[in-house]
């Protein structure tokens, strides 16, 4: 199991989803937010390119196509449902 953990895949860690639960989400526009409480405040923003849906400026995004903030972003949108 998890053999795919490694490849781009959407998969996302426990920890990953644990840290997007304790940054801070902020609109800072329409369909734009700024998320900071990590190490530097980071935007997110709607992607149509990305099957995750959105794009974020973070090194994770570029890696994996997929980031904390961009949980964040998910998390803040459903109202903080768990
Ligand atoms: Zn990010």
């Amino acid at each position: 199991m998890g053999i795919k953990d490694e490849s781009k895949n959407l998969t996302v860690s426990k920890k990953v989803i644990k840290k997007a639960k304790t940054l801070k989400v902020e609109e800072i526009g329409e369909f734009m937010w700024l998320v900071s409480g990590g190490t530097e405040p980071h935007v997110v923003q709607p992607s149509l390119e990305n099957p995750a849906g959105f794009f974020c400026d973070c090194l994770a995004y570029q890696y994996r196509g997929v980031c904390s903030h961009i949980l964040a972003v998910e998390l803040h949108l459903k109202g903080g449902e768990k």
